[in-house]
């Protein structure tokens, strides 16, 4: 049997891993990444970076490149809406061909292209 203090540690274990897991790419991410959301176009900078939040473009936390292809930064209110969105994905159809497709897209690509063109 186990006790309840075996499972209060494994909990605290727990939120351990998944609390260093996401200050690990969060931090890969926004250093890659500049600080905009990649949806509303909102910049941010230090004093508001908390609102700017890590998405999986797969929807799995667990496929972390290093490259970063499988982030996106979003402003939570956008983040919000990309998880109800692919909620109503999941429930109402969609084949796992299309959520492939969905996974190797990347929206930063040309906004990342777009601002390399206005420093020059
Ligand atoms: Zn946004
Ligand atoms: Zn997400």
């Amino acid at each position: 049997m186990i006790g309840r203090s075996k499972v209060d540690q494994l909990l605290a274990e727990q939120r351990d891993y998944i609390a260093k897991r996401e200050a690990g790419y969060r931090e890969r991410a926004l250093k890659i990444y500049p600080w905009v959301c990649g949806r509303c176009a909102r910049e941010f900078t230090r004093t508001n970076l908390r609102e700017l939040t890590v998405h999986h473009v797969d929807h799995d936390h667990d496929n972390n490149p290093p490259d970063g292809s499988n982030w996106e930064l979003l402003c939570v209110y956008c983040h919000n809406e990309e998880h109800s969105k692919f909620e109503d994905f999941v429930r109402y159809g969609g084949s796992s061909e299309k959520r492939r497709e969905a996974a190797t897209h990347n929206p930063f690509a040309g906004l990342r292209e777009a601002l390399e063109k206005k420093r020059d």
